[in-house]
Formats: C-alpha cells, sequence, structure tokens
C-alpha cells in the first residue's frame, strides 16, 4: 500500500539534499502509515509531523533523514535512540541492518509500541525508562540518536558513545533547536557540527528538561 506517495516522499527529499542511498532506500522500504494513528494515516506520506497521542508526534521525513544521515550508517552500528515514539526511526536503522536499542518514557507509547514491533517483526529492543541516563547495559554505542530536544546534552550519552562514534542530539530552548552532531575523537574530546532550525518535542529527564 502507498508504495506511489512513498516514491514521491523519497524523490522530495532527495531533491531537498538527502543524499545517502541507505537512508532514501530505508525510506522506501519502511511503510510509515503503520506507524501514524489512523485518523491521520491518509498523510503519512506528506512531508510533516504527525501526532501520535499523549501531546507527541512522529518528526517530519526531512527531519528523520537528516538525522540518519547525519549519523552516517555504515554497516550493523549499534544505536541507541532516545525517544521511541512511534518506533518509526527505530524501524528505520533497523532496515539498515544497524543494532537498534531506543528508550521511550511514556509507558503507554512504550506499550503500543512494542506491540507494533512484535506485530511487523521490526527487530528492535525497547525500553521504558528516562533515556537522559542512557543504557548502560550495552554500551558503549558506535552511534547515539536523540529524537526530543534538549537544553543540553546529557553526560551520560556522550560517556556511553563509542571512540569515532557519533552522537545526534536537538540542543536548544523548548521551542527550536539545532542539531548538533558530535564525533567522539576520545574519552574527552569531541568534534561538534551545527544544522540549524528544528523544532522537536521537549527531552524530559533527569538531565534534560523538567517535567
Ligand atoms: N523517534 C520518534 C519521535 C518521537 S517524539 C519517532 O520516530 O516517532 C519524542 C519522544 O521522546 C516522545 O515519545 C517522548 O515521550 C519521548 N521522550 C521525551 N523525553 C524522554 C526521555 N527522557 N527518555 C525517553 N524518551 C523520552
Amino acid at each position: 500500500m502507498y508504495e506511489v506517495e512513498r516514491r514521491d516522499l523519497v524523490e522530495k527529499l532527495r531533491k531537498k539534499g538527502i543524499t545517502d542511498g541507505k537512508v532514501l532506500e530505508a525510506i522506501m522500504n519502511v511503510e510509515r502509515h503503520l506507524f501514524v494513528p489512523e485518523g491521520v494515516r491518509q498523510h503519512a506520506y506528506d512531508d510533516v509531523a504527525l501526532p501520535i497521542g499523549w501531546g507527541q508526534t512522529i518528526s517530519q521525513p526531512y527531519t528523520v533523514a537528516v538525522m540518519t544521515q547525519a549519523l552516517e550508517i555504515e554497516d550493523e552500528e549499534k544505536v541507541l535512540e532516545i525517544g521511541t515514539g512511534s518506533g518509526y526511526q527505530a524501524a528505520l536503522l533497523a532496515e539498515m541492518g544497524c543494532r537498534v536499542f531506543s528508550i521511550e518514557r511514556n509507558r503507554e507509547i512504550y506499550d503500543r509500541t512494542q506491540k507494533l514491533f512484535d506485530e511487523l517483526h521490526v527487530r528492535a529492543a525497547l525500553r521504558c525508562s528516562d533515556g537522559t541516563l542512557g543504557w548502560a547495559e550495552f554500551a558503549p554505542y558506535d552511534r547515539i540518536i536523540v529524537t526530543a530536544g534538549s537544553p543540553k546534552i546529557p553526560a551520560a550519552l556522550k560517556k556511553q558513545l563509542k571512540v569515532g562514534g557519533k552522537l545526534v542530539i536537538p540542543v536548544g530552548d523548548k521551542y527550536s533547536q539545532s542539531l548538533k552532531v558530535l564525533t567522539k575523537l576520545s574519552e574527552e574530546e569531541f568534534a561538534v557540527k551545527d544544522i540549524p532550525h528544528f523544532a522537536f518535542v521537549p527531552l524530559i529527564g533527569k538531565d534534560g528538561w523538567k517535567e
């Protein structure tokens, strides 16, 4: 279903500057309409964020594409995602061959997405907890992606990243953020690149925004 719409979306993303073939291929293969509530399904392939309940959203496809491209996925990387939400981003990473670990703080959203992953056989480990503390048990990670906006970069995430690994996180105030793309050069040193002008729902937790 929706193959034509999905192909159109991929073309639109290509025109907007997404060049990573693996990212575009995954967007062609993952059925975004299965990750959004039925009431907004007809808009699943519009390049917009959509509500998923509990005041949260599935990110705009362009935003997902920019972040995934910034991760520079090559092969079977171990990836930690903070903010599972609909599960779409996690499903894309799994489709690209990554070993995916994803944390969601909202119990209802977590339950719904876990059920969806069981039904669709998406291979990703999900957990319900505060992602600002990371997931130490499976650290270090090759890549970490945070899909909610944070006032700062949580220390645990920097620590749980492998040397040579990349961390993508929106940082700013509650209404607008820029994407920080960090490369871990050594235990203490990071190179930082900035991609401006994004807007995410807030990252709420011990090392993020207060409730
Ligand atoms: N990646 C998601 C985007 C979801 S929106 C997708 O593909 O649909 C961001 C999500 O982050 C929300 O579901 C919100 O509940 C969750 N979130 C916010 N703060 C969090 C935290 N500290 N730990 C884990 N999840 C968090």
